[in-house]
């Protein structure tokens, strides 16, 4: 594998860097490209009106998004994290405090004139969390307190690079800081590259590297040689310590501090950084941040940032590549597809759909007005259950079911079958059907951590 990097202007965010991979040329081939099926599955589009790099989804999209955020929201919870809402704006002097206008500027929008102060566009959530940790008095026992949000933030690219879900001005954030003590901040680094690499065995998402970004020349990167080789040292011993082989590279750390990056690959063979691994000495400094310690004395937490999934915009984007638009059952925009035979069936076939509804599952009808019989399997080919209901099934209220993978179990009652679906949606299984050997991610993925 040729890896060239491409060196990026500014300072690191989440999810924003490329570099240039050459890939065996089977895996080029094997990925679809996000914009081509965006555009032909309805996931999402882009409108000159509402300008370049600012897509809107549309319903599939946005269904396929919901259930990702509701997983990753999951997930965070049972790790502990708490979720937090903050404005995506911010006075110019927040971002002037964090190091943001100093170090990041040439990436931020101009700020907006409003009542005689200036506000700005966020470039980044940490600055916020931040304050909201700053808001109230804290206790050594309270950490580390883990704070997260999915949350916009902007980003002022250039018209030229603009494209799809992968380059955009208008990003929403999974991010998380977790506010802790020195000793702790290891653990809590390797906590997040676990949880990171559980979520890439759930998704299907392989990651084809980790990195380890550090500082470059230049006056971008806070001008603190202790605090950075502190925070790197961490960060190499979390990721030894994890038994996870990595590449040092200068010039793609944050300017506030380095990072892990969990790196994946497009279906065009590029090379993106996915999710993020930070420690951070530098903003609890800025914001003067404490906690009382056991001495009954103030002390400075560390912050440690974190992105599972990094951006929405991103996140998506690569499932749709790595899925071609098949996706897993529980990602799937449509889960059910109730086709009936003929007119005569379809009382039973709405009844179906608002069983499927009630059970939590989303569903579509695609009745005879919709074509032959044929042509609807046909039109409904990458929803994973296809439930057909013909004069028989509809007397003994049973429902034929069709797999997207062209397995047709045997005919169940309805509510049975419904059951199986909901419990396999619920437990995101990869397989689509109670079946050894059909358990296997869908995607070509592994986990992160190999
Ligand atoms: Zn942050």
């Amino acid at each position: 594998m040729t890896v060239v990097f491409v060196r990026s202007p500014g300072a690191s965010a989440p999810g924003l860097r490329r570099v240039r991979t050459r890939l065996h040329p089977r895996e080029e081939t094997a990925m679809h490209d996000h914009r081509k099926l965006g555009r032909e599955l309805d996931l999402f589009d882009t409108d000159p009106l509402m300008g370049a790099g600012l897509p809107y989804w549309l319903p599939d999209g946005a269904a396929v998004r919901h259930a990702l955020e509701e997983y990753v929201r999951g997930v965070e919870r049972r790790a502990g994290y708490r979720h937090v809402y903050s404005p995506a704006l911010g006075k110019r002097e927040l971002y002037e405090l964090s190091g943001h206008w100093s170090h990041y500027s040439e990436d931020m929008f101009p700020p907006m004139e409003l009542g005689g102060e200036e506000v700005v566009l966020r470039p980044s959530l940490c600055p916020h969390h931040a304050l909201i940790y700053r808001s109230r008095s804290h206790s050594y026992r309270e950490l580390p307190l883990r704070i997260a949000e999915l949350g916009g933030m902007y980003r002022a690219e250039r018209s030229g690079v603009l494209g799809g879900l992968t380059r955009v001005r208008a990003i929403q954030l999974n991010d998380a800081h977790i506010f802790c003590t020195l000793d702790q901040a290891a653990d809590e680094a390797r906590a997040a590259l676990e949880l990171i690499g559980q979520a890439y065995t759930a998704l299907g998402i392989r990651a084809v590297r980790h990195r380890l970004s550090l500082p470059g020349a230049g006056g971008k990167y806070v001008a603190d040689p202790a605090m950075w080789e502190r925070a790197s040292a961490l960060l190499a011993e979390v990721l030894d310590s994890a038994g996870i082989t990595y590449e040092a590279v200068e010039g793609e750390a944050a300017f506030y501090g380095p990072k892990i990056d969990v790196q994946i690959v497009d279906g065009a063979g590029r090379e993106a950084t996915l999710s993020t691994v930070q420690i951070d000495f530098h903003q609890p400094e800025r914001f003067d941040l404490h906690y009382i310690g056991p001495d009954g004395a103030r002390h400075r937490p560390v912050m440690v940032h974190r992105s599972i999934i990094g951006s929405v915009e991103r996140a998506v984007a690569h499932l749709i590549e790595v899925y071609g638009g098949a996706f897993p059952a529980w990602l799937a925009p449509v889960q059910v597809a109730v086709l009936p035979v003929s007119d005569a069936q379809l009382p039973q076939a709405e009844e179906l759909v608002r069983d499927c509804l009630d059970l939590g599952l989303r569903a579509e009808l695609a009745g005879p007005e919709h074509g032959t019989l044929g042509a609807r399997v046909r039109g409904a080919r990458l929803v994973p259950y296809q439930a057909v209901i013909g004069p028989e099934e509809a007397v003994d209220g049973r429902v034929a079911l069709r797999l997207r993978d062209g397995r047709r179990p045997e005919p169940v009652p309805a509510a049975e079958a419904l059951a199986r679906i909901a419990a396999r949606v619920d437990a995101r299984a990869t397989g689509l059907w109670e079946d050894p050997g059909q358990d296997r991610p869908t995607g070509r993925g592994s986990s992160a951590g190999s």
